[in-house]
């Protein structure tokens, strides 16, 4: 592939991962708001949202140094609307367990978003792409650590809370 192909592969990308942060942004406000039993879930649900809103402007900022006009990047967030549509179900009574798995899904598709934007900068030496994907997959990898060694936890927490059937 042509470098300036290679390039729009690059930025498209970017645009996708940018997408996919605002979409992890409107789902972990979500979650964020309805967990009110769970305090070190709720904590870290915070934390990372708030690294969410951060990665999003990391994406944007490397964008703009690309030249893309950040305005063109609000009609990315329809696109990606499809992918998460399904992730926010109706309230389940066992919701906090199910968001749980689902989130911690959600966590290893930005691993594997990131992991192969970082091997595309790197193709094409764009060195401040690639950091800020490294950066940005730290995060994410770190987020879904802590959601699997917290599976077992959450869940006898929810079984031992009666909220019952
Ligand atoms: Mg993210
Ligand atoms: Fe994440």
């Amino acid at each position: 592939m042509e470098n300036k192909a290679k390039m729009d592969n690059l930025i498209d990308w970017l645009k996708d991962a940018h997408a996919m942060e605002m979409q992890a942004v409107q789902l972990l406000e979500q979650r964020e708001k309805r967990l009110t039993s769970y305090p070190a879930l709720k904590g870290r649900v915070g934390e990372h949202l708030e690294q969410s809103r951060r990665q999003a402007e990391r994406i944007e900022g490397v964008l703009e140094s690309l030249g893309t006009n950040p305005s063109t990047l609000k009609a990315g967030v329809a696109r990606a609307g499809a992918f998460v549509g399904g992730l926010t179900q109706a309230a389940a009574s066992d919701e906090v367990v199910k968001g749980v798995l689902h989130d911690y899904a959600f966590e290893n598709f930005e691993i594997a978003s990131y992991r192969s934007l970082v091997a595309a900068a790197e193709d094409v030496g764009a060195t401040e792409v690639k950091r800020v994907c490294e950066e940005n997959l730290g995060e994410e990898q770190a987020m879904a650590g802590w959601l699997l060694e917290h599976v077992p936890e959450v869940t006898q927490a929810f079984l031992h809370a009666g909220a019952g059937r």
